[in-house]
């Protein structure tokens, strides 16, 4: 069984990885892989966010992948021989106002109501842990077992152990979707096509603008835009992922073990405009220096801006469509690297003839949107 996979972001190329240890033959189609979100994106891999609360499907989908993913990593690394980042050191949520405060008692009682270990702390055990926060900080709520990973490092052992399976990657763009009753494939910009068994479109929010897509197969993946930045200290500046909430939004700072610290991010709808802009990178740097007033001190490394893929109801499609043998995975929106385990999981048991997982199930792009949502 041969499968195309159109996109080389992390979700494609984690895609790809498990079906090629499934035994199943695989090309990877895109022009530039592993350049996108997948790039941009800070890896926080926090045990749930408040997107969460709500939507009961998908905290089953996210919780399934918290669970697999040290294994989906350690497995990674040993095939492709890489690192990727991964750290299970904790996250550390810190509250700057009265009202962060109280979304903290929430989430306390959320994680508690559905296993995940987390520990309330006073201002003071918070500047223990770092004492670089600014006094402002109130009170913080610690998930000891969660992390990141760097999603630079986690794409690059995925393309490496592609390489290694003997999965073979096509660097050109696909135009179109080839369907003649099933699809069987994709036209490259380049010329010539890429013909397979199954066909997965994995283009994060560029996958419905392929061409030959009969009308309403793929719905609309909207981009969302996201400003983020990486500075850089000689030692880490902070110890382990943090998100500050002030004022009614947040901040994230993911230190990497090199003195990398990347600072998060924004969220703006604008098509697919991808400027850095002077406002971006104040708020950013506002926001990161409430919480670590000394942040200024460090030395800029790089600014970027990237697109998350956003579908309509904010969920991802994972699974097969109504055109027979094309398949989506895409539309997740702003967890995409924490949610790339299980998603790889779902689709190379559906290629291999299996059922789609059940945590999975609900996210099938043939839904409604909005169905099975709480
Ligand atoms: P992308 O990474 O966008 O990949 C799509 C790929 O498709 C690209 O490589 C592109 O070249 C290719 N492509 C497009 N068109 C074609 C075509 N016609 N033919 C062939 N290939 C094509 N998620 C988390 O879990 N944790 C985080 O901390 C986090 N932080 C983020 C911070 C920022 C600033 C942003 C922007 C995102 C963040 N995300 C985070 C979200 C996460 O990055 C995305 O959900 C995820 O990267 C989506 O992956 P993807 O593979 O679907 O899309």
């Amino acid at each position: 069984m041969h499968t195309v996979i159109v996109g080389g972001g992390v979700i494609g190329l984690a895609t790809a990885w498990r079906a090629l240890a499934a035994g199943l033959d695989v090309t990877v189609v895109d022009p530039e892989p592993a350049s996108r979100a997948s790039h941009a994106s800070a890896g926080m891999l926090p045990p749930a966010n408040e997107q969460l609360h709500d939507d009961e499907p998908l905290r089953r989908l996210y919780l399934a992948s918290r669970e697999r993913y040290p294994s989906f990593v350690a497995e990674l690394e040993e095939v492709s021989g890489r690192s990727t980042g991964h750290r299970r050191d904790g996250v550390l949520d810190v509250a700057l106002d009265a009202a962060a405060m109280a979304d903290l008692d929430r989430a306390h009682r959320f994680h508690q109501a559905h296993g995940i270990r987390t520990e309330t702390l006073t201002a003071e055990e918070c500047r223990a842990y770092e004492p670089r926060f600014a006094p402002s900080v109130r009170g913080g709520l610690l998930a000891p077992d969660d992390g990141a990973v760097d999603p630079r490092r986690l794409t690059a052992a995925l393309l490496a152990a592609i390489e290694r399976l003997g999965g073979t990657l096509v660097t050109d763009r696909a135009t179109d979707v080839l369907i003649e009753g099933r699809a069987t494939g994709v036209r490259l910009a380049g010329g010539g096509t890429v013909t397979g068994d199954r066909t997965v479109l994995a283009a994060g929010c560029w996958t419905h603008l392929l061409g030959g897509l009969p009308p309403g197969v793929v719905p609309e993946i909207r981009p969302v835009k996201g400003q983020i930045l990486r500075l850089r200290s000689d030692e880490p500046f902070l110890t382990r992922t943090t998100r500050g909430f002030l004022g009614g939004s947040a901040v994230y700072l993911v230190p990497r073990a090199d003195g990398e610290l990347v600072v998060g991010a924004t969220y703006e709808e604008r098509g697919y405009d991808t400027t850095v802009t002077a406002g971006g990178l104040a708020e950013l740097l506002d926001k990161a220096r409430a919480v670590l007033p000394d942040v200024t001190g460090l030395a800029f490394a790089e600014v970027s801006a990237a697109l998350r893929p956003g579908s309509p109801d904010d969920r991802p499609l994972i699974g097969a469509t109504s055109v027979p043998d094309l398949l989506l995975a895409t539309g997740h929106f702003r967890i995409g690297v924490q949610l790339c385990a299980v998603t790889a999981d779902a689709l190379a048991a559906l290629l291999s003839g299996d059922e789609l997982p059940a945590p999975a199930r609900p996210f099938a792009p043939t839904r409604e949107a909005g169905v099975g949502a709480h």
